[in-house]
């Protein structure tokens, strides 16, 4: 469903129609709650289905709308609006000083298949909603604040890695979710493929980055916690596993001469998971695949494709974690007279720390607004780990309930958003402050 000129009156009468208090110090600006709710609640009819699901799936029509409806806000909270060669959504606020690198926040509002409506949501639309609130106080920032609404994050976080000069011609040949390939979409959305070999912003262009993003995980929530001092976006590590026996006759062949594969590849899942669970740490490892062949209920298994995943901070603590997996998967092979071959998977992510100094403000906008914090780690990928080359990147989370997400029962409520806001808005007023990290 389409979003009506009905419901944008209703929506410019009612931001009009909110009462601003102007502030004369920046430590007590604080966001509109209201406001902020009413904007993800709009943007959330856009491409919502019976269930209450959002599909706004990239480069569709779901998502033009939706970067329309976030244009408007944009233009609304005072931001100069262009389209990146990369498709990304940019609005801008003036700085006093010209000269110095802009600071940039922003998130996603493209969802996957049936997806929620606060997965980049919350920090897309919250990031419109600090330059309004600091253009309603009459902040005016030393560095250019950028805002943006980024390309395609659940394909592959295809506008973020165009900033940064992380896509390829491989990838925008790939085809998207709707069918076009990226290098349409990318041209739907009004922004040039064609100059994509090289970054839009070097190293040192920017003067930080900052996402804020709801945890997709069920940490916060349960534990009762308002803010996540995010301190990295896991690295990933990816295997093909074959474990190799020999196929041969159910009925005939003696239990003790058996060289059977599926029994391995058991007994390797629960290795993996033994040894991830006894290993102290934050890593998760996982076997997500199991395809034996030749897969008939009268053959014993000759052959299992399965998989390994591991995930942390760490390059390190990923590379042990490995090799006890290794070393345990070879004691299993050998008494069972098969084999285990590990094919690492060349596409894996690395860990992203974020930066320090950043996430030290928003410990301190937490504490200064009477919000619990905790750090933690992300387990998903998202944008901001394609800053962490190129500027000082941070993340900020708030609680997702249940640890729901790319789910129609995704909730974050206003509050918990309004928070993160607020935290946002802060850490931006800190960092401004910054000469450099
Ligand atoms: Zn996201």
């Amino acid at each position: 469903m389409g979003i009506s000129i009905k419901g944008l009156a209703v929506l410019v009468i009612l931001s009009n129609a909110i009462p601003t208090p102007v502030f004369s110090n920046d430590s007590d600006v604080r966001v509109n709650q209201d406001r902020l709710e009413y904007h993800i609640l709009t943007l959330g009819e856009i491409g919502k289905d019976q269930t209450g699901a959002t599909s706004r799936l990239a480069y569709s029509q779901f998502d033009l709308e939706g970067r329309a409806y976030a244009m408007r806000l944009m233009n609304d909270a005072g931001l100069k609006i262009s389209i990146d060669a990369g498709g990304n959504v940019v609005g801008t606020r003036l700085g006093k000083d010209p000269s110095l690198k802009p600071i940039m926040t922003g998130s996603h509002i493209d969802t996957v298949p049936e997806g929620g409506n606060y997965d980049g949501v919350v920090g897309s639309l919250s990031a419109i909603e600090v330059a309004k609130t600091l253009n309603e106080n009459n902040v005016i920032l030393e560095h250019t604040l950028k805002v943006v609404i980024f390309t395609n994050e659940e394909g592959g976080h295809v506008g973020s890695r165009a900033i940064s000069g992380r896509i390829t011609e491989d990838m925008l040949n790939l085809k998207s979710q709707i069918g076009l390939t990226h290098r349409e979409g990318i041209k739907k959305l009004g922004g040039k493929p064609g100059v994509l070999n090289k970054p839009l912003h070097e190293k040192g262009d920017l003067f930080a980055f900052i996402e804020l993003h709801v945890e997709q995980g069920g940490v916060l929530d349960k534990e009762g916690i308002n803010i996540g001092v995010v301190t990295g976006i896991v690295g990933i590590r990816r295997w093909l596993v074959d474990v190799i026996g020999e196929a041969n006759h159910a009925g005939t062949t003696q239990m003790a001469s058996r060289r059977d594969a599926l029994v391995t590849a058991a007994m390797y899942v629960l290795a993996v998971n033994k040894v991830a669970l006894g290993l102290e740490g934050n890593h998760v490892a996982t076997v997500g695949r199991l395809a034996p062949e030749p897969d008939a209920i009268n053959v014993v298994p000759g052959k299992v494709r399965t998989t390994l995943e591991i995930r942390d901070l760490s390059a390190e603590k990923i590379q042990k974690v490995f090799e006890v997996i290794e070393k345990a998967s070879e004691r299993i092979a050998d008494r069972n007279g098969t084999k285990i071959i590990f094919n690492e998977i060349q596409q894996n992510a690395k860990p992203a720390p974020t930066n320090k100094a950043i996430q030290d403000e928003v410990k301190r906008a937490a504490r200064e607004l009477g919000l619990s914090f905790s750090y933690i780690p992300s387990g998903a990928g998202h944008d901001a780990q394609e800053f962490v080359p190129i500027t000082p990147t941070s993340m900020i989370f708030v609680p997702s309930k249940g640890g729901v997400s790319h789910s129609g029962l995704e909730f974050t409520s206003a509050n918990d958003i309004a928070n993160g806001a607020n935290v946002l808005l802060k850490t931006i007023l800190a960092i401004d402050k910054f000469d450099q990290f």
